[in-house]
């Protein structure tokens, strides 16, 4: 095989920008992303040029991106592999939107076309369940945020909700404490959406945390019975990232100084993690630091050579953006 060609990487990674927001437009900023065409590859402000497995324009729909880079991540989670799908970018650049970590635009009363992600994953998965032959098969739903390196569990009924504990025995992840809820269709899926999306925003977290600075994960977990006493488990992590902007804007003492390094440190070892896995092709693996951060920690079991994971870079069009879309290309690049 030729260097380059036909090179399978562990993580694909996708880059989509929203359309120039009516704010934008109104303070004279034109966009600065070009798209070639049939190539999937974007021009930034006429210069750099960057190549990677999806671009996704401004007119892109949601159901084009889910199509293209998502549904074929669900079918290898019913076969039992994990898989990941992770939201970067700055705020404001389009992730809760493409992942539908949003209940209210993304529950059965919403326009289909508009739905994100998750309410997809979901109808597939309960699609794919159906035609699972001669095994039992069981859903359920956990639902987290990470902020300021500790995770809450945003599925708990509990009223003074205790950080969630991580455990790595051997290759494997515990998450003690984490509520998993057993689901029966997608609208009970979407219950729990719409219970964690509450709970992010009057929850103990709430009142210093805004969701752009914590990483909320919604994860689908597949059970299936196989005969007497096996058991497969695999996992589908739906990640909406904190912001990547967090620490450069946050420029205070304190606590919100702490908060900022923090976030860094999430998306920090994220990147690590996936450069470490790309490097070679993904078949030398030699130390992979996911022990860094909790976002890495939580999500090691599904960012390994046996799973699939893809991220979408999302960015404003806007030239006033230039500057944190550069880094996110930059980010998504090296991911890459
Ligand atoms: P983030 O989660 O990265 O902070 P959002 O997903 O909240 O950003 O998006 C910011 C705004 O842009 C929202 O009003 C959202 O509806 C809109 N938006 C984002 N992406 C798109 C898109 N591809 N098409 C239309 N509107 C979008
Ligand atoms: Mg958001």
């Amino acid at each position: 095989m030729m260097m380059g060609e036909g090179k399978e990487y562990p993580v694909k990674v996708a880059i989509r920008s929203r359309p120039l927001s009516i704010e934008e437009e109104q303070t004279g900023a034109i966009g600065c992303l070009e798209f070639i065409e049939d190539k999937p590859q974007i021009i930034v402000a006429f210069e750099k040029g960057f190549t990677f497995d999806y671009t996704f324009d401004a007119e892109t729909t949601q159901e084009v991106v889910y199509k293209r880079c998502a549904a074929h991540l669900i079918d290898k989670f019913i076969e039992g592999y994990n898989a990941t799908i992770l939201a970067y970018g700055q705020t404001g650049s389009g992730k809760t939107y493409t992942m539908g970590t949003d209940y209210y635009h993304n529950n059965v009363l919403n326009e289909l076309e508009t739905q994100g992600i998750v309410s997809r994953a979901l109808t597939d998965v309960f699609k794919k369940v159906k035609d699972v032959k001669d095994s039992k098969c069981q859903v359920a739903i956990s639902f987290l945020e990470i902020y300021n390196e500790e995770v809450y569990d945003l599925l708990s009924t509990v009223r003074q909700r205790k950080p969630v504990r991580i455990r790595e025995p051997g290759t494997s992840v515990l998450t003690l404490g984490l509520e998993e809820i057993e689901v029966y269709s997608t609208e009970d899926a979407l219950r729990c959406l719409k219970q964690g999306c509450e709970a992010r925003t009057t929850g103990a977290t709430a009142m210093n945390a805004n969701s752009s600075r914590s990483h909320a994960i919604f994860t689908v977990h597949f059970k299936q019975i196989l005969g007497d006493s096996h058991k497969r488990t695999s996992k589908l992590h739906l990640v909406d990232l904190a912001g990547s902007e967090t620490v450069r804007k946050t420029k205070s003492q304190g606590d919100r100084f702490k908060e900022g390094v923090n976030i860094n440190l999430g998306l920090l070892a994220l990147g690590n993690v996936i450069s470490n896995l790309c490097a070679d092709g993904g078949r030398k693996q030699n130390y992979i630091p996911y022990r860094n951060s909790a976002l890495t920690r939580i999500l090691k079991d599904s960012l390994c050579g046996n799973s699939f994971t893809v991220m979408i870079a999302c960015a404003s069009p806007a030239d006033s953006n230039l500057v944190e879309t550069v880094d996110t290309l930059r980010y998504a690049d090296r991911a890459r």
